[in-house]
């Protein structure tokens, strides 16, 4: 991969206090391939908005390497299930607007619902194995609708590479399946996760917890620390780990948990000995918030998801 140039990004005229936002998915689509014709190195940062310092850690590792930033703020109708809060979910576009032109966004892409899935729309995306686990059991079109925006926005700011962050693992693990399994022309960089000072993996659906729930949900964070001592103190039985982790989020009165599982990193298939490498998923509804976080269990390294 070609290495981003100073002197080509002045050349394009990107740059902070250039920031543009386009809404309309043509027009992103003309700027992108305006940008690759210049020979400029496009990175690429997918979100939903309201925007924390997880996206911001994505924006900044998209920022070092590339020419040319773009961010999307799209709140996908089509990865939310009937029930789900897509109408409530949180948005705050003037201050997202002010964090990505902090982060050196050149261009924020900001399409209206109507124009991604215009009247007639009906192609989705649909990676079989990796989604039929997981979150894609309690929340059975979610991924079919993340592959299907994220080919589409794939195709409208035609990135050289797309952050992403290891917080939504399966996520992860799903568009790096369909870039592979579908030959897309682009690279998936995956982030570790950001968290809050108290270890609470930040995410925007956090501001719905009520202050009991936000106490609790700290579970989560702990419970992962668990599996990792555990692990590292030789424990190499999935179920046992699980057992224990399951206690300590059952005794938080806010937590309903929806799974916990222990499994292997690239197929996500549950194991039931831990040999060298795993990754231990979790997803737990504080409350009426389902929040989720994970933790990669590695021999010889150190401690993680602290
Ligand atoms: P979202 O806006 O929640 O769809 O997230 C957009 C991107 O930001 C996804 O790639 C997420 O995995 C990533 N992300 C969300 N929360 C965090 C976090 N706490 N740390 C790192 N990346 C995150």
């Amino acid at each position: 991969m070609r290495k981003a140039s100073k002197s080509s990004v002045q050349k394009a005229g990107v740059g902070p206090e250039r920031m543009k936002v386009i809404r309309d998915p043509t027009k992103m689509q003309a700027t992108a391939n305006r940008l690759r014709g210049e020979g400029l190195l496009i990175g690429f940062v997918p979100t939903m908005g309201y925007l924390h310092e997880g996206h911001a850690s994505l924006l900044r590792a998209a920022r070092k390497r590339s020419d040319v930033v773009v961010l999307s703020i799209f709140v996908n109708p089509t990865q939310f299930g009937p029930h789900e809060d897509l109408a409530k979910y949180p948005r705050d576009i003037e201050r997202d607007e002010e964090m990505a032109r902090q982060e050196g966004v050149d261009y924020i892409f900001y399409p209206e619902a109507a124009s991604m899935y215009p009247e007639g729309y009906q192609t989705y995306v649909n990676v079989e194995q990796l989604t039929r686990s997981h979150c894609g059991v309690s929340r059975p079109t979610h991924f079919r609708g993340v592959a299907t925006v994220c080919t589409k926005l794939f195709n409208l700011v035609l990135p050289h590479r797309a952050y992403f962050g290891q917080k939504d693992y399966q996520q992860a693990a799903v568009i790096r399946r369909m870039v592979k399994d579908l030959n897309m022309n682009l690279e998936i960089a995956v982030m570790p996760t950001v968290r809050e000072a108290d270890g609470l993996a930040m995410s925007s659906r956090n501001v719905y917890l009520s202050p009991d729930e936000r106490k609790d949900a700290l579970c989560l964070h702990e419970s992962l620390q668990m599996a990792n001592d555990m692990f590292h103190s030789g424990e190499s039985d999935a179920k046992k780990i699980v057992k224990a982790m399951r206690a300590n989020i059952e005794s938080k009165r806010s937590a309903r948990i929806d799974y916990v599982s222990i499994v292997d990193t690239d197929t996500l298939e549950e194991l039931d000995v831990i040999r060298d490498k795993a990754v231990v998923l979790l997803a737990v509804f504080m409350g009426k918030t389902r929040l989720i976080d994970n933790d990669i269990l590695c021999r010889g390294t150190a401690r993680r998801a602290r």
